[in-house]
């Protein structure tokens, strides 16, 4: 048989859904950027990011290294900001001086907030106490510095609720790539915390429901939409790299749930990324010129 007569079959779903118009302007929040996946094509992806109404990116480090990276990104394109520190997976890789070119590049221009930080269960690959030692460190930066902090949880929303509560007061920041149910997003949003939702709202799943619950539970003004590219590539697109021109999908489903215009619920969230994150209204990122990369020849 030939190629014509038998696709791959996530090529034929994606064909079907095919690209869906733009939705401007949106933020996504939470996006690997460096990632080796989109670093050599941000060109690219940037352009389509644009094209679909994606007007601003916050690009987010992991370690001192990628923490760097986004931060030099942040520097070089406008419409992208940065958010540096180290996620709790990588703590146990952390050396000497980490920390202090954190604490530096959280200083630099552009970078908007700190993490990801936070907690998780799931890998155990960083001794829990390290992890907590850690999150406490940007917790007390975050506060220092007035910065947002972007906070990682898996598979321990109890602990991230206790070490939180512990600041004696409201959290400027997120939950990003919230994954609980209703109980928890309360939890959180009692700390003071806004909640970002990512592609899985979009996964048909029954096992989501607890999720698409939660996400109606969560008033207008606290909610925000993330890729976290190239993770979490929603439906239909699910089988491919995600990227920030995919955020779309999930503020579409957002929108659906909370029974808002698509329109108005990307007006929502995008003041609300603004206010958070304090982001220019008009360091955007540029609209692809006719024929570039991103924009149809034809249009
Ligand atoms: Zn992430």
């Amino acid at each position: 048989m030939s190629m014509s007569t038998n696709p791959d079959p996530d090529a034929v779903k994606t064909k079907k859904a095919g690209p869906p118009p733009p939705l401007e302007p949106l933020v996504d929040t939470h996006a690997h950027l460096d990632d080796p996946r989109m670093r050599p094509h941000l060109g690219e992806i940037l352009a389509r990011a644009r094209r679909a109404g994606v007007v601003q990116v916050v690009a987010i480090g992991t370690t001192a290294a990628d923490s760097a990276d986004v931060a030099a990104i942040a520097g070089e394109q406008p419409g992208v900001f940065a958010a540096v520190g180290f996620q709790p997976n990588n703590v146990v890789d952390a050396v000497a001086g980490d920390w202090g070119r954190i604490v530096e590049l959280a200083a630099r221009p552009r970078v908007v907030a700190l993490g990801e930080t936070g907690l998780d269960r799931h890998w155990d690959r960083s001794p829990f106490g390290l992890q907590q030692e850690w999150f406490q460190r940007h917790l007390d930066l975050a506060r220092e510095r007035d910065l947002p902090v972007v906070i990682h949880c898996r598979e321990c929303e109890a602990d991230v609720v206790a070490q939180l509560a512990g600041m004696g007061g409201p959290v400027r920041g997120v939950l990003h790539s919230f994954t609980g149910g209703r109980e928890q997003a309360e939890a959180f949003l009692g700390l003071g915390l806004h909640i970002s939702f990512a592609g899985m709202l979009t996964f048909a799943n029954k096992n989501l429901d607890a999720l698409r619950e939660a996400a109606a539970a969560v008033p207008l003004d606290r909610l925000l939409v993330e890729t976290d590219s190239p993770y979490l590539t929603p439906h239909p697109l699910r089988g491919r790299g995600n990227e920030p021109a995919f955020v779309t999908w999930t503020a579409r489903k957002l929108a659906e749930i909370h029974g808002v215009s698509d329109l108005e619920l990307a007006r929502i969230v995008t003041a609300n990324a603004r206010a958070l994150f304090r982001l220019p209204d008009a360091d955007l990122i540029l609209a692809p010129a006719r024929g570039e990369p991103g924009r149809p020849a034809s249009a």
